[in-house]
C-alpha cells in the first residue's frame, strides 16, 4: 500500500515557522506583514477560498485586508484600488480572487499588481521568470507540491515525471517547476490521444484536470508517486480528487489525499510568499538605508 502524504500535517508544521518568521518581521518594523484579497462578486467557491486564505494568515500571523466588489465593478475602478494598494507600504501581497467577471480584463488586473506584491506568481514576470529562473513568487500550487515532495525526501532530478492538466495556474507552472529541478517532463490535457501510454511512464505522477476518477490502477506504474491536485465536488456533496485513491493507493508508492494533500499546502504557500515578500522589503529597507548614510 502506498504511502500517504499528509499535506494537512506539513502545512500545520510549516504554519508554526511562518508565524514566528511574521513575529520577526512585526517587531523590526512595528507591522506585521500584510495580504490584500480582493473579492469581486459572490461566487460560493471564491468566498470559501478567500475565507480560507483569511483565516491562515491569523493562524501565521499576517494582517489580511479583504476588499469586497460587486460582480458589476468596472476595469478601471479594480485598477486603482490595484494602484493604491501597490503603493500601501504595510501591503505586502496582493491576491486578486479568480474567477473575474468576463467583463473584466484579466490580463490587465494581472499585470497591474506590482511584480513586488504579486504573492499568486500570476503576472507576467513571475510567470516568465519560470522558465528563465528568475521568478520572485512561485504559483502556490506547484510551490506547495515541490514542498510536499522534498519533505517525503523524493527525488525529482532525471526521474520521468507526467502533469495532466496544462492550465495557467496549475499544470504549466508545475511542468516548468519540476523542469527546473532537472526531471524530465511530459504535459498532458484533454487533447492528448491515449493518456495511459503517458501516465504508465511516470515516476511521478501530477494531476490536475478536474476529472473525478480520471486516473486509475492501470494508467499508474507500480512504484510511482502519484500527487492529486483535483478537486471535484460530487452530486453527494463529497470532496475527491482526480485519482482511484483507493484503487491507486495499492500500487503507488506515495500518494497525497483528496481533502488533505495539496489543498492545505497552496494556503501555506500564499503566507510564505507574503512573508518573504514582506522580509525582502525589510532588506530593500536597509539598503536604501545604508545608500543614504553612505551620500551624506
Ligand atoms: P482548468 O480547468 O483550468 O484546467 C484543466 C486542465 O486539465 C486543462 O489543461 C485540460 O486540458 C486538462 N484536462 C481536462 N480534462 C482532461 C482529461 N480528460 N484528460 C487529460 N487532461 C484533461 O483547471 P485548473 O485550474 O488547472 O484546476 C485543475 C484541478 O485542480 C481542478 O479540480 C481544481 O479544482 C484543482 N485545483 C486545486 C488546487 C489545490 O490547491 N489543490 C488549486 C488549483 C486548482
Amino acid at each position: 500500500m502506498a504511502k500517504i502524504i499528509d499535506g494537512q500535517r506539513l502545512a500545520r508544521a510549516l504554519r508554526g515557522g511562518l508565524l514566528a518568521r511574521a513575529g520577526a518581521i512585526a517587531e523590526q518594523r512595528g507591522a506585521a506583514p500584510g495580504l490584500a484579497v480582493i473579492l469581486v462578486g459572490d461566487d460560493a467557491a471564491s468566498a470559501v477560498y478567500v475565507r480560507n486564505k483569511i483565516r491562515a494568515c491569523e493562524a501565521t500571523g499576517i494582517q489580511s485586508t479583504c476588499l469586497r466588489f460587486p460582480s458589476t465593478v468596472s476595469n478601471d475602478e479594480l485598477l486603482a484600488t490595484i494602484a493604491l494598494l501597490n503603493e500601501d507600504a504595510g501591503i505586502d501581497g496582493i491576491l486578486v480572487q479568480l474567477p473575474l467577471p468576463p467583463h473584466i480584463a484579466l490580463d490587465q488586473v494581472l499585470e497591474a499588481i506590482s511584480v513586488e506584491k504579486d504573492v499568486d506568481g500570476f503576472h507576467l514576470y513571475n510567470v516568465g521568470g519560470l522558465v528563465t529562473g528568475n521568478t520572485i513568487f512561485s504559483p502556490c500550487t506547484p510551490y506547495g507540491v515541490v514542498k510536499l515532495l522534498e519533505s517525503e525526501n523524493i527525488a525529482i532530478e532525471g526521474q520521468n515525471v507526467v502533469v495532466v492538466g496544462a492550465s495557467n495556474i496549475v499544470g504549466k507552472p508545475m511542468a516548468l517547476m519540476l523542469m527546473a529541478r532537472d526531471a524530465t517532463v511530459a504535459i498532458c490535457h484533454a487533447k492528448t490521444r491515449d493518456l495511459a501510454q503517458f501516465t504508465i511512464l511516470a515516476d511521478i505522477l501530477v494531476v490536475a484536470a478536474g476529472v473525478p476518477g480520471l486516473i486509475i490502477p492501470q494508467m499508474v506504474k507500480t512504484g510511482a508517486v502519484v500527487i492529486d491536485v483535483g478537486i471535484n465536488r460530487l452530486p453527494d456533496g463529497r470532496i475527491t480528487g482526480d485519482v482511484d485513491f483507493d484503487g491507486v493507493s495499492a500500487k503507488a508508492s506515495c500518494i497525497t489525499p483528496v481533502p488533505g494533500g495539496v489543498g492545505p499546502m497552496t494556503v501555506t504557500m500564499l503566507m510564505e510568499n507574503t512573508i518573504a515578500s514582506a522580509e525582502r522589503g525589510l532588506v530593500r529597507d536597509d539598503r536604501s538605508a545604508e545608500n543614504l548614510a553612505f551620500q551624506e
